[in-house]
């Protein structure tokens, strides 16, 4: 069976002429899909014969719930899905002033590596569809009752190692006859996979690019992202400056920071040398303490931010919200992960 949910409407369009059908059929289906309809036969404007037909070839996915939590401090939402086949992704519907945020998941897993960060820890167990990183947005948005205004590609997975499904997704999520919301509100984020910061370049779609730095000198980096042998933070500062002169679009850099890693003044000065001739936005974030690092946050936050402030440089304070409730980068899955192998151990002893 096909999944109806990642094709877009002038695929749709194709195959429902190629069955016969009046191709304004498709935009019927497609309205339906990205309303949340999860059965065709709740598709009232379609014959009883077209919805069972479909309901032959197609298939439409929906995520269950498997775990929910809203913070009591800034009414953060976590949603853990249940995927068909048992894999579980999270997605964080954050609040603010500007509009509600969706941080959607983008792989099941991550094969990055990043020394600090939880999502990583068990490697990579697939890619998502495009349908299942519509359905973060569709589904949180429907459940939460909070409408979504941006969307930023920063939970589970890296971006760029799935490229040809997140743009897919942009595609679906970005139409007017879907949910329609703009590239504007759009952020991706990505650890620095040069190859796909050029492909986004050449595309030149007019999203924000969000580059995971975390340190501006290669042996730093190396030390806590291995993605850095890959591509060292020269090239990727080369490959940053090409971008913004093909897109014109503002850079954010995210930063990390680790106690006594990537926080000292000298890097500060660094990290300002290497971003001069191209306006960029730096986000400083607090490190999350994840059990199985070694890593610790620093407590040079502010001298840093004001270190590269004096250079001329943008650098704000990300404001952490859902504290309460296991919020950011594969927390929560990483905790159901454990208690699924804790439960499944027990049960194991138990039978012995
Ligand atoms: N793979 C993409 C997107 C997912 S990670 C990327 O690397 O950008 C989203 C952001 O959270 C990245 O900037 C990542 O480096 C950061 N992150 C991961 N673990 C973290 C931690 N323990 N504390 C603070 N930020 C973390």
């Amino acid at each position: 069976m096909k999944d109806i949910k990642s094709m877009t409407l002038s695929e749709l369009t194709d195959e429902l002429v190629d069955m016969g059908e009046a191709g304004f059929r498709a935009r019927q289906v497609y309205t339906w899909l990205h309303g949340g309809v999860t059965d065709f036969a709740q598709m009232s404007n379609l014959s009883k014969s077209l919805r069972q037909k479909l309901a032959q070839r197609y298939d439409i996915t929906a995520p269950k719930v498997a775990r929910k939590q809203v913070s009591q401090l800034d009414g953060t939402v976590k949603y853990l899905w249940e995927l068909r086949d048992g894999n579980c992704i999270e997605t964080v519907l954050m609040r603010y002033h500007h509009g509600n945020t969706v941080c959607i998941s983008t792989q099941v897993g991550c094969r990055m590596g990043c020394r600090f960060c939880a999502s990583t820890v068990a490697g990579k167990v697939r890619d998502l569809t495009p349908s299942e990183m519509l359905d973060q947005v569709l589904f949180s948005q429907l459940d939460s009752g909070m409408p979504i205004s941006n969307i930023v590609l920063m939970g589970i997975g890296e971006p760029t190692d799935n490229l040809d499904n997140v743009l897919r997704f942009l595609d679906l999520v970005n139409s007017p006859e879907g949910l329609n919301i703009g590239m504007r509100h759009i952020s991706l984020s990505t650890c620095g996979v040069v190859p796909g910061i050029e492909r986004l370049a050449e595309l030149g779609l007019q999203l924000t690019l969000s580059v995971s730095l975390h340190a501006p000198d290669s042996p730093t980096r190396s030390r806590i992202m291995p993605v850095n042998n890959a591509y060292d933070v020269e090239e990727l500062f080369d490959a940053c400056h090409r971008y913004f002169r093909k897109t014109g679009r503002r850079i954010s850099f995210e930063y990390a920071m680790i106690d006594g890693v990537n926080d000292s003044d000298e890097q500060a000065d660094l990290l300002a040398r290497k971003l001069r001739g191209m306006p960029a936005h730096v986000n400083l974030i607090p490190l999350n303490d994840v059990v199985e690092s070694a890593f610790k946050p620093s407590r040079r936050v502010a001298a840093f931010q004001k270190r590269l402030e004096s250079h001329g440089v943008t650098a704000t304070v990300r404001r952490s919200l859902g504290g309460d409730i296991d919020a950011s980068c594969g927390q929560l899955r990483r905790r159901a992960m454990q208690e699924r192998a804790g439960r499944s151990e027990k049960e194991g002893s138990e039978e012995a």
